[in-house]
């Protein structure tokens, strides 16, 4: 499948390839034989021979077009000459203005007059442009006179005339013009699409630089179409095309501005911000000017030029400084892009002033696609430095957690002993304290590695099958606790006919909902937290609606539109004693975007807050999950009867770890169940042991020096293929700090039968050991 496609692909490549090659050849190899070729688009010059009166009587004779001369605003200068011999029906003169307003007689008589629509304002200059005269065969040798009126000061040329049939005296223009005209195009489409990614990107803020480049892309593209020679054909009305290119030109420098602020990481906003004021007081004073008809937009162009000339000279200076302080570090590529851009744009402002034709923008066009392919370069390059970045924090996280996660694993594990030890209820009272504190510590961490998942997109939702019921009793039995602390009451109210086994991520629904309830309790202190499930079907999905409902402290309207940042955290000061990190609600939100949901929230400032999602899940089985009231009775005696409810004399298990404390926790824990406990603190001990008695378990650490957990796992599961070999069916076990998400997956995948994370509770340690341990070693105490 895989080949046919890159087949197909290549065949298609080489098609395009040979049509660019065609596209060539149809394009140079003119005058192919027998065919129907329609003409040869050729139209000749008028340029020597002619004379030029000014309004002074100042004559000059045998003159060449074009001619340079700088005329008063109001002068007339006459140009006159002999049309040539071969003129004949059908054909056109071409004549150009250049802010001129023209009237063409050919022997004394009338026979066009160029001045485009315009608002009738008395002073306002002539829109540069083409006109045409049609010509007959009494034109020729005939004698032809221009009358030409500048209608602005101190500049103006003399155009070139051209003739030739029908419209073929545009085709020198088009030519000409066309390189310009496709990559003013060029600069337009690159721009819309550059800005359509922009649209599209979901990370907005690192892509803010191709946005404002994309927009002065677009604004000078435009710029160019609307001043090119060939407007005409382009845009109907010239007059627009005015007002399109001075507006385009008065503002382009503010593009460039926002653009090289976001690349200088906006060290230096001010600056650009009075710039950027200057560019658009400029531009506002310059319209009100021209629409007014006080002074036209031609006439204040040069000031607005300043603004241009005033952000590259910002430019330069500022990536000098950058240069000398090592900032042009972080975008040297677009550094070089800018100095050609500033290059570009200096030799286009020149152009402007000293060349008499229009077709300005090449310089700046040229200058902007090397700034486009240098932004590329440097986008690409900070995303796979930002890549690695984001890899190596994501290591740091991970071994973080890891560091932090062991000793505290040492300090619940031995506050556990002294909880289960102690009989003076002082300290027992103190170890309470330190569980309190360092689960609350856990929770932090938690949630933080959560964010730093989110933040490398290596969230991920993983739908097994799960009991609804046992998901809602867990719940309620985690927050228990805490409400009746607060002497809070705590109701689960879930519609008994929802069905009990259903398919989706139960371990991050039930981290939402723990979440929620957990806020509810916290920002509760008199009344009630209620947990509200109802559900119906559709098709083979129930969809199910959460919700939480408490009658604490509330939300103020203002702080409801931030409810759902990171680290955001309302009434700092009323609930300062409260612990939290403001993570929480940022992550149930995330995970519930995930599962195509959202997190919704109502509240009423010192009445109360009801926060409800809905979810979708599939159903494994129809079976009522009945009364959760009368389950949750029976569980919550259950981890009693786990923690002392067995002992196991005759069973053995191999605890391996090189932290001398987490091996004392852990056989701490298995004391109650009198089962035969040895510690090694090797990988290469563990297979020493492993190789001379049989164990029922190996809790194996993960990371060891010189062995780590997974290769002494390998080594004993080589051994055990030999016959002999004592542990030949031992469940391995991996006891991690790690807490990663997709962790235990990988564990399991690489061999382990198990996956118990630290900090180890005694809960989880005895009922995996009650998973694996044979029936017949297992006396239940008290039954
Ligand atoms: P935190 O760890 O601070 O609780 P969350 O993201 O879970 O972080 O919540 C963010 C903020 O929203 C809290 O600091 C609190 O101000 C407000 N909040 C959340 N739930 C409730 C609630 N049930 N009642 C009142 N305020 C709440």
């Amino acid at each position: 499948m895989k080949k046919a496609n890159s087949i197909l692909s290549i065949i298609f490549s080489i098609i395009l390839g040979l049509t660019v090659v065609l596209v060539f050849y149809a394009i140079a190899g003119k005058n192919v034989s027998s065919e129907a070729y329609i003409g040869s688009f050729e139209a000749e010059k008028l340029d020597t021979g002619w004379e030029i009166v000014r309004d002074n009587g100042e004559s000059f004779s045998d003159v060449t077009l074009p001619y340079r001369m700088y005329a008063k605003m109001g002068e007339h200068v006459t140009l006159s000459g002999q049309l040539p011999a071969d003129i004949s029906d059908g054909m056109r003169l071409c004549l150009r203005s250049t802010r001129q307003e023209i009237t063409v007689y050919i022997n004394g008589e009338e026979r066009g007059h160029y001045r485009p629509g315009h608002s009738g304002l008395e002073n306002e200059t002539v829109v540069s442009g083409f006109f045409l005269v049609d010509l007959n065969d009494a034109d020729a040798n005939a004698k032809i006179t221009a009358d030409i009126l500048f209608t602005e000061s101190e500049n103006g040329v003399v155009n070139g005339i051209s003739y030739g049939y029908g419209n073929n005296v545009w085709f020198e223009y088009f030519v000409k013009n066309l390189p310009l005209t496709i990559m003013a195009t060029i600069l337009v489409l690159v721009g819309f699409i550059a800005m359509m990614f922009f649209v599209l990107a979901k990370d907005k803020g690192s892509l803010k630089a191709v946005f404002f480049l994309a927009e002065a892309m677009i604004v000078v593209g435009l710029w160019i179409l609307s001043e090119s020679e060939i407007r005409q054909v382009i845009f109907y009305a010239p007059s627009y095309t005015n007002i399109i290119s001075f507006v385009l030109i008065e503002t382009v420098a503010a593009f460039f501005s926002l653009y090289f602020n976001e690349i200088q990481g906006g060290h230096y906003e001010r600056v650009y911000l009075i710039l950027e004021c200057g560019i658009i007081v400029q531009f506002l004073v310059n319209s009100i000017l021209n629409f007014s008809g006080a002074i036209d937009y031609y006439r204040s162009l040069p000031l607005s030029h300043l603004w241009a000339v005033a952000v590259i000279i910002i430019v330069i200076v500022t990536m000098v400084f950058d240069f000398r302080s090592g900032r042009i570090k972080n975008y040297k590529y677009t550094a070089v892009g800018v100095s050609v851009v500033v290059f570009a744009a200096v030799i286009e402002i020149c152009s402007f002033y000293m060349s008499d034709t229009c077709g300005f923008g090449l310089w700046l066009g040229i200058g902007l696609l090397a700034l486009l392919v240098a932004t590329i370069a440097q986008t690409i390059r900070d995303t796979i430095m930002a890549a690695a970045a984001n890899e190596a924090k994501s290591r740091f996280l991970a071994s973080m957690s890891h560091e932090i996660r062991t000793p505290i694993n040492t300090v619940l594990g031995m506050d556990e002993m002294i909880l289960r030890d102690s009989t003076d209820p002082r300290i027992n009272e103190y170890a309470k304290d330190i569980h309190a504190a360092g689960s609350a510590l856990l929770a932090i961490i938690n949630d933080i590695l959560d964010i730093s998942k989110i933040e490398s997109g290596k969230m991920e939702i993983m739908p097994v099958e799960y009991s609804l019921k046992k998901l809602l009793t867990d719940v309620r039995n985690m927050i228990q606790e805490r409400a009746a602390k607060k002497d809070l009451n705590l109701i689960v109210d879930a519609q008994e006919d929802l069905p009990s086994i259903l398919k989706g991520d139960d371990i991050r629904i039930r981290q939402i909902i723990t979440n929620l309830m957990t806020n509810a309790v916290k920002y509760t202190d008199i009344g009630s937290v209620t947990l509200k499930v109802r559900g119906h079907r559709e098709g083979n999905d129930e969809v199910l609606l959460f919700e939480v409902i408490d009658t604490g402290i509330g939300i103020q309207p203002e702080d409801m539109p931030k409810l759902f940042e990171e680290f955001e955290r309302m009434d700092e000061f009323r609930n300062r004693s409260v612990e939290g990190t403001g993570l929480g609600l940022n992550i149930s939100q995330y995970l519930l975007k995930l599962m195509g949901s959202s997190l919704k929230a109502e509240s009423t400032y010192g009445e109360g807050s009801r926060f409800y999602f809905e979810i979708r899940q599939v159903i494994v089985s129809d079976e009522p999950i009945g009364d959760i009231d009368a389950t949750v009775i029976e569980n919550v005696a259950a981890p009693e009867s786990v923690g002392c409810g067995f002992i196991a004399k005759d069973a053995r298990i191999l605890v391996v770890d090189d932290n001398e404390m987490n091996l004392k926790v852990v056989e701490s824990m298995l004391v109650p169940t009198e089962i035969h406990v040895v510690l090694v603190d090797s990988g290469q001990r563990a297979i020493t042991q492993a190789s001379y008695r049989h164990f029922d378990l190996i809790l194996m650490d993960h990371m060891m020096p010189e062995m780590d957990g997974l290769e002494a796992m390998q080594r004993i599961r080589k051994l055990a293929e030999g016959d002999s070999f004592p542990c030949k069916d031992t469940p391995i076990y991996v006891l991690t700090a790690n807490a990663m998400s997709g962790m235990e997956e990988k564990f399991l995948k690489e061999g382990f039968d198990g996956f118990i994370s630290k900090p180890v509770s005694s809960d989880e340690l005895l009922k995996a050991v009650l998973e694996v341990l044979p029936e017949e070693k297992i006396v239940r105490v008290g039954e």
